[in-house]
């Protein structure tokens, strides 16, 4: 367990999903972290998610998104039993592949220009018609008409997870600040790094001091790890612009008992996630700002979705309704990486609609670079810099 009598070794603003992976993956490797959560860990976009760990139904061609979500998805039953085992929370990962399903004649050409893609870049991807679709899943209505089954797609009980995860870096010695948010993050100006620098090596950048919490306190450390999730950019003091915009994110759970699905299906206005006893339907879409409750035109919306592709679900009782807010970037990556303005800080942020998945990944990286080492992953997609005005 790393020594608490000293100052941290890196803070991480957030303790959202991003936030407490890369806390756990930190205090694993010997490395002494302080957590400022001003709310409660776990209990914003990552407890209004729907966990599903879907690589290749969120993929829209190759590219460093698909890339780093099958690094995700590779780490997570080995990630998933570590959290088990030090938290003794079992957050229910699970197998069981995803149908996406087309209703009309639009939606189906679009499953082939998938299928198609994905087969070509070696993916088992099984295209079928809407009877075989209904053989797999009885439940859905006649008006379906065609299907993409997605083998590799998993998924995992986030709420579970978040609560794991908390648990499980508190053992580890992850020091938390609770209930008092972080103001911003505090620099040496670019000016005093370069005089600091007089006569040994000169240095344009900046360097973090540490956090400074909304009551005032600075927080001293030489790293800092923002993973504020929406919130990213509205901290003060950082040397750029962060463009993280909240979209968004409206659910529904509906009661199925015995069980209506065996396993994840999209539709073209929703997608419904069997869980115990129940079926999660989700999400809108909506860029409103940090509005983060659920509206009758959303939940209306969804469940018309809902209902026209699985017709059992109308008279299903209603349980549940809520929404979230998913930390949105200008071409949907995270931002993932140092600042190269200010030596010791660090972005892990952004990840819109996979940050459940991205977790372990995410983890891993920002711990590789925040202790010296590289990472395994090719980064230069998701840098900060590349928002910067000029950049290609
Ligand atoms: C409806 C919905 C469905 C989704 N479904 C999926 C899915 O199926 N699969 C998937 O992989 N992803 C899904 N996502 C996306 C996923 O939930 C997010 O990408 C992920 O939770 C982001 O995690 P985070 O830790 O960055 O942010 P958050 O979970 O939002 O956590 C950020 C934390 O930072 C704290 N914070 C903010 N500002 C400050 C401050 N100044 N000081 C201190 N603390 C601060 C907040 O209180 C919060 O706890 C979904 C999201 C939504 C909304």
């Amino acid at each position: 367990m790393p020594d608490r009598t000293t100052a941290p070794d890196v803070v991480i603003i957030g303790a959202g999903i991003i936030g407490l992976a890369t806390a756990w993956e930190l205090a694993r490797r010997g490395v002494a972290v302080t957590v400022v959560e001003r709310g409660t860990p776990g209990q914003a976009a990552t407890w209004a998610a729907g966990g599903m760990l879907a690589p290749l139904a969120e993929a829209r061609r190759p590219g460093p998104l698909l890339e780093l979500s099958l690094a995700a998805l590779e780490r997570y039953a080995a990630f998933a039993e570590a959290v088990r085992d030090a938290s003794g929370i079992d957050v229910e990962y699970t197998g069981g592949g995803k149908l996406v399903v087309a209703i009309s004649e639009a939606e189906e050409a679009k499953l082939r220009e998938q299928c198609e893609w994905q087969r070509a870049s070696g993916f088992a991807v099984e295209l079928m018609d809407g009877d075989e679709a209904r053989r797999r899943e009885p439940a859905l209505s006649l008006a379906v008409r065609a299907a993409l089954f997605l083998p590799l797609d998993c998924q995992v009980e986030n709420r579970r997870l978040a609560q794991a995860l908390w648990l499980a870096t508190a053992r580890a010695g992850v020091e938390f600040r609770l209930g008092v948010g972080a103001a911003g993050v505090r620099t040496s100006s670019a000016a005093d790094a370069g005089r600091r620098g007089r006569g040994a090596r000169r240095s344009p950048r900046a360097r973090v001091l540490g956090v400074v919490l909304a009551d005032g306190e600075l927080i001293a450390a030489e790293r800092v790890i923002v993973a504020a999730g929406s919130w990213s950019g509205q901290l003060d003091g950082l040397p750029r612009d962060l463009p993280v915009e909240p979209v968004r994110g409206q659910m529904l759970a509906v009661e199925t008992i015995p069980p209506v699905l065996r396993r994840v299906v999209l539709t073209p206005g929703c997608y419904l996630i069997p869980r115990a006893g129940r079926v999660i339907v989700g999400a809108t879409m909506e860029r409103v700002g940090f509005r983060s409750y659920p509206t009758p035109a959303g939940v209306h919306s969804l469940l018309d979705a809902a209902v026209q592709a699985v017709p059992a679900l109308a008279q299903a009782p209603l349980l549940e309704v809520w929404a979230g807010l998913r930390p949105g970037t200008p071409d949907d990556l995270p931002i993932l990486g140092p600042d190269p303005a200010a030596d010791g800080l660090f972005y892990a942020t952004g990840h819109f609609r996979n940050g459940v998945l991205l977790a372990p990944v995410t983890a891993d990286i920002l711990a590789d670079l925040v202790t010296g080492e590289t990472p395994e992953l090719e980064l230069a997609a998701f840098g900060p810099e590349r928002f910067d005005e000029g950049a290609a």
